[in-house]
């Protein structure tokens, strides 16, 4: 049986537990389920840089100029990068890391051609970098990403566990979706992903389920029930 082949996007958040701003134990957590997996599906993995830092925050924070700010997010997503990489490694998964941002010292150009050949080659593709511009976001990327390594469905993992009617951490009366159309998403301009992600997995059919990151065996729930998590499709 084939491998189902997902892309995963993790928010920058995975490297921190609650009040300490560095930790691995997430990730350690996440790269031992990734294995467990390994057999039945075949995850890559977009990276954001919310962590160190977010163009939309803390570049309006300083004052700094959208382009640049940017910039600077993206930059982030190439640390956390390194950090997957290393840790990967260490718990024995091989990986390849590829960066939108030409960085050849820390990890490759993307290609198509060698992302082809790492998925051939059964490695956890790690990318970084965003889409490599401003003004786009991670989201976008694990979109546009999981066009390119022909993914069956895009997992974002976050730390809610689905889709709201309303950001249920400042309203309590905001309802839980189970199952939305892109149409709909656009539509009701609900907050979890952006309109240019929304539109993107529209225009490609690509199916979206989003759910906690932070449950307990979130990968193997998401594995083991096709229904599980809130979905876009
Ligand atoms: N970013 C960008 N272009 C992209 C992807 C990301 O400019 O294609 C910037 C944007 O400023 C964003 C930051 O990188 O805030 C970090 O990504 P994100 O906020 O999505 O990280 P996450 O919330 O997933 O940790």
């Amino acid at each position: 049986m084939a491998k189902k082949r997902i892309l995963l996007k993790l928010t920058g958040e995975v490297f921190g537990k609650q009040h300490e701003p560095f930790s691995a134990d997430t990730i350690v957590n996440l790269i031992g389920q990734i294995k467990e997996l390994k057999s039945t599906h075949q995850l890559s993995i977009v990276i954001g840089g919310g962590n160190f830092f977010r163009g939309s925050k803390q570049g309006k924070e300083l004052g700094l100029a959208t382009k640049s700010a940017h910039q600077v997010g993206m930059l982030a997503t190439i640390m956390n990068g390194i950090m997957l990489q290393d840790l990967f490694e260490k718990h024995g998964v091989s990986t390849e890391l590829f960066s939108a941002i030409s960085c050849p010292q820390v990890a490759k150009v993307i290609n198509q051609q060698a992302i082809n050949t790492a998925l051939d080659e059964s490695k956890t593709i790690l990318f970084a970098g965003g889409t490599g511009s401003p003004f786009f976001t991670t989201d976008t990327n694990a979109v546009l990403r999981s066009l390119q390594i022909s993914a069956d469905e895009i997992w974002k993992g976050t730390s809610i566990d689905g889709i709201y009617t309303k950001d249920p951490a400042k309203n309590p009366d905001a309802q839980r979706i189970e199952k939305i159309t892109y149409a709909e998403a656009i539509k009701q301009r609900l907050g979890i992903m952006d309109l240019t992600a929304y539109s993107m997995a529209q225009q490609h059919k690509q199916r979206i389920r989003i759910f906690n990151i932070f449950a307990p065996n979130a990968l193997h729930n998401a594995a083991q029930d096709s229904n599980f998590g809130s979905i876009i499709e």
